[in-house]
């Protein structure tokens, strides 16, 4: 994958579907535009009807258009995941959750695509906060495919951070051996790059750290708390209601490190990426993350807890 992708992602998604993808409409964009959800993995009904054994992984990209890496990751996953070993697992996801404003940023970005530019793309609603409210077809739409399924094992909502002092995921779920192992196999891909896994959440919308890097999910209320907002809940919270999964992450992946920022307060993190944004000039040295390594770990986050449940189902 290269970021260039992102302006034949669709193509790319149909074209997973040749290699076994089953890709569905699930409803239409405020402009029109097909919402599409992908299934992957064992496809053999009958095993899962028989023995109901199959675990259901469902992952949502894109709902702030602005953050992209989720969406090239999935895109990237489903490919993999047609050509792997997916018995008693399977996979269905959305890596498109706001297509119109997604065409908005990647029509903004010409080429080469740097991180500056990454981090000026504008076009973002919050799918994520007002996902339970009546505001956007893309939610209604994404509502009713996830109330389709009989169970939810594991859910994600992909998301992105600016350059960030390390990197965090919010997690939840029944199960606190999972939420280990996943964070297990986060730290062996951070360790050998030097990726600092955060002791705390530099947002401060989490109070508490699970394991480094792994804090627990702020709700829309505590949320709103904190700002004037009113959202009316998010994805996370609609599917953690319907279904209690064993594990639910989200993912915060950010475009670089930068260490400076360490204990820095929220503001100071906004301004150093306003800055960056606009190209001026920054003191402090910060390292890009290459895409490479973004999706992986994006990857890694979303296969880990599948691995940690079929091992427990032997
Ligand atoms: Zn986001």
């Amino acid at each position: 994958m290269k970021w260039n992708d992102l302006k034949q992602l669709e193509a790319l998604l149909l074209k997973t579907e040749k290699h076994g993808a089953i890709i569905k409409e699930i409803g239409r964009s405020g402009q029109q535009q097909p919402i599409y959800s992908v299934t992957v993995g064992d496809k053999n009904p009958n095993r899962a009807a028989r023995s109901g054994a199959d675990r259901i992984i469902v992952a949502i990209a894109g709902m702030h258009a602005s953050e992209v890496i989720g969406q090239l990751a999935l895109v990237d996953l489903i490919s993999k995941l047609n050509s792997a070993n997916t018995k008693r697992l399977q996979y269905h996801f959305v890596p498109v959750a706001d297509r119109d404003l997604l065409a908005e940023n990647v029509q903004q970005l010409s080429e080469p695509i740097t991180l500056p530019k990454l981090l000026s793309l504008k076009s973002v609603r919050d799918l994520e906060g007002y996902f339970i409210a009546n505001c956007y077809p893309e939610c209604e739409a994404i509502r009713q495919w996830l109330e389709t399924f009989p169970r939810i094992d594991t859910f994600f909502s992909l998301h992105a951070a600016p350059v960030a002092p390390g990197l965090f995921f919010y997690v939840a779920g029944k199960s606190n051996d999972c939420i280990a192992f996943v964070a297990d196999r986060i730290a062996t891909i951070c360790q050998p790059l030097k990726i600092p896994l955060l002791e705390f959440d530099p947002t401060g919308d989490s109070q508490k750290a699970l394991f480094p890097g792994f804090f627990t999910i702020p709700t829309a209320v505590e949320l709103n708390s904190r700002d004037d907002r009113d959202r009316s809940g998010t994805s996370i919270e609609f599917v953690a209601k319907k279904f209690q999964p064993t594990f639910i992450g989200v993912s915060e992946i950010p475009l670089g490190i930068c260490r400076g920022l360490h204990n820095a307060p929220i503001e100071k993190i906004e301004s150093f990426n306003k800055q960056l944004a606009q190209n001026a000039k920054i003191n402090l040295p910060y390292q890009e993350l290459d895409l490479s390594t973004q999706i992986e770990l994006i990857q890694e986050f979303v296969l880990a807890s599948g691995k940690y449940q079929l091992k427990q189902d032997r």
